[in-house]
């Protein structure tokens, strides 16, 4: 069998039901997710031909062929999903790479959740631990070793031991990534964490396993520079059309239907820094909207994110971009955008790339107007923003408190969810910050908090039924009774919350639906009534 398998936890190695957005349910603590809802709603399990997955998450895809141009070959190296990996190790595995990406609960979205409902592993840390408890054991009988890496990595950083863990790979994969492979199966020393160096254009090998949901990455890094923020401290590139359209062509003539571009900011495609490319970001969409319709994919292209300010330089674009996706208010698009704070004085110190090419005062009205942008052009954005700036002050958090009411004011179709400040390994701020924790917030950060969670609830409302599309009836129907349920438990605590945030040690830390009972007792009623109700 294979000498190097790759694999990932059940949290990551999903298609979401082909609902990315089903996603972000797994940062919410486990005892809030019923097994059933979890392992068959949002994270089903990814089917396989033989022991190999017939699609993978792309950063193990990319991974898989970096070490297949480092002179592996393919039957050397086998993706597998959780599911199949003990049947996957045998006496002729060396190695067991694990992909990352939030193996302790510490990303923004996990650890915020996890802050405002009282508490306990996320479903992410909790299959994390699962999926390295079975390589653990495995390893011991075996004797293989074992390499985990991807955006999680830095979560781990003194859980080796504990783990099993013998190298703990950060940054890019595919030059260090195969050399490091090739060490460990020749038997020499490694040390036990590796930083992956920068990858120029020309070496970023094609992907030989089709992708989750059709993701081909379009942009790397991003040069704005936030200090919050890892993807940054990687150098910008743009990937070549010719390999951007060779994964897309691969993905759709291996049966994947969709097409979804990753970026940190898809307007940055073609870029010089941060001089705008309008032509380069056209003719991305203009090629790929062609294999699309050549292909008949079903359903529109998705691209993950994009920024007010390339936007404000790029309007036109942005037009272009609606027009050739065919997006509508039945069909629009949900990028996710950073939003972060609605005071100049903080984006000065922390994000000043993002205003670029203005001022940091001009920042609220941008996020206005390119909110108007982006809802004519029926974009709806999922922004975000951070609580818990290490010297935010009440007024840092009004002036983000009177963004959000003026986006509400305006009638903006979208989401405004708030996050911690979280001081992620590899980034500026890593050494600048520490957790924020709720008790020691000002009362005008919980207020700020509440907005952005008030808008949400309105955007969740009327948007959830077009942005969680999920073909089969059933599961539909219960998504939408859940939904229901969610949202009415998000009314509540929203209030509650304001009144007195103590509920959340004393009453929310103590609910727990994971059991069979709790979940039937919970939602049945609301399932009997049936249908995705918002209101
Ligand atoms: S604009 Fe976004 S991707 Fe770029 S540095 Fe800032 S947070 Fe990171």
């Amino acid at each position: 069998m294979a000498k190097i398998i790759l694999t990932a936890d059940r949290a990551v190695f999903t298609d979401y039901h082909k609902a990315d957005a089903l996603g972000f349910g797994l940062c919410l603590p486990y005892r809030f997710i019923p097994e059933m809802v979890e392992y068959h709603l949002l994270a089903p399990k990814i089917p396989t031909e033989g022991l190999r997955a017939k699609f993978a998450p792309y950063a193990l895809c990319k991974v898989e062929a970096s070490l297949i141009a480092a002179g592996f070959s393919r039957r050397d190296v086998l993706i597998t999903p959780p599911h199949m990996l003990t049947k996957a190790v045998d006496r002729d595995t060396e190695m067991v790479g694990v992909h990352v990406l939030d193996p302790k609960g510490l990303a923004p979205v996990s650890w915020t959740m996890k802050v405002v409902s009282g508490g306990g592993k996320s479903c992410t840390e909790f299959e994390f631990e699962k999926l390295i408890r079975v390589v653990k054991s495995l390893k011991e009988k075996y004797r293989f070793k074992v390499i985990v890496g991807g955006p999680g990595a830095w979560q781990l950083r003194g859980y080796e031991d504990e783990y099993g863990i013998d190298v703990l790979f950060e940054g890019e994969s595919e030059l260090t990534f195969p050399m490091i492979v090739k060490k460990l199966l020749d038997g020499e020393d490694v040390p036990r964490r590796v930083r992956g160096e920068s990858v120029p254009l020309g070496r970023i090998p094609p992907i030989v396993t089709p992708s989750r949901n059709g993701q081909v990455q379009v942009t790397r890094g991003c040069p704005r520079r936030c200090q919050f923020c890892s993807p940054t401290m990687w150098a910008f590139r743009s990937i070549p059309l010719d390999a951007i359209v060779k994964e897309v062509e691969f993905n759709l003539k291996n049966g994947i239907r969709s097409i979804g571009l990753v970026t940190e900011d898809v307007l940055l495609y073609g870029a010089h820094g941060l001089e705008l490319n309008p032509d380069a970001v056209k003719k991305l969409f203009k090629v790929v909207t062609d294999l699309a319709r050549r292909w008949e994919v079903p359903g529109k292209i998705g691209f993950s994110h994009i920024s007010c300010a390339s936007a404000l330089v790029l309007k036109d674009t942005v037009r272009y971009i609606s027009d050739i996706l065919g997006l509508s208010d039945d069909e629009p698009s949900f990028p996710q955008i950073g939003l972060e704070s609605g005071s100049p004085r903080l984006l000065a110190k922390y994000f000043r790339g993002k205003v670029y090419p203005w001022r940091p005062e001009d920042w609220p009205d941008m996020v206005v107007e390119s909110s108007k942008l982006f809802n004519d052009s029926y974009m709806y954005p999922c922004y975000t923003y951070i609580i818990g700036f290490p010297d935010a002050t009440p007024k840092d958090y009004v002036a983000t408190t009177e963004l959000i009411d003026r986006l509400k004011d305006e009638g903006i179709k979208g989401w405004v969810w708030p996050l911690l400040l979280i001081p992620m390994g590899g980034t500026l701020i890593e050494k600048k910050a520490t957790f924020p924790k709720l008790p020691k917030l000002p009362k005008e950060a919980i207020d700020c908090l509440v907005a952005g969670m008030e808008l949400s609830y309105e955007g969740i409302r009327s948007l959830a039924p077009k942005a969680i599309r999920v073909k089969n009836p059933l599961l539909s129907k219960l998504l939408g009774s859940l939904l229901s349920l969610a949202l009415k438990a998000m009314k509540a605590s929203m209030n509650e919350i304001r009144k007195d945030p103590s509920v959340i040690a004393n009453i929310y830390s103590k609910i727990d639906i994971r059991s069979t009972r709790g979940f039937a007792k919970a939602v049945l009623p609301i399932v009997v009534k049936g249908g995705l109700r918002t209101e």
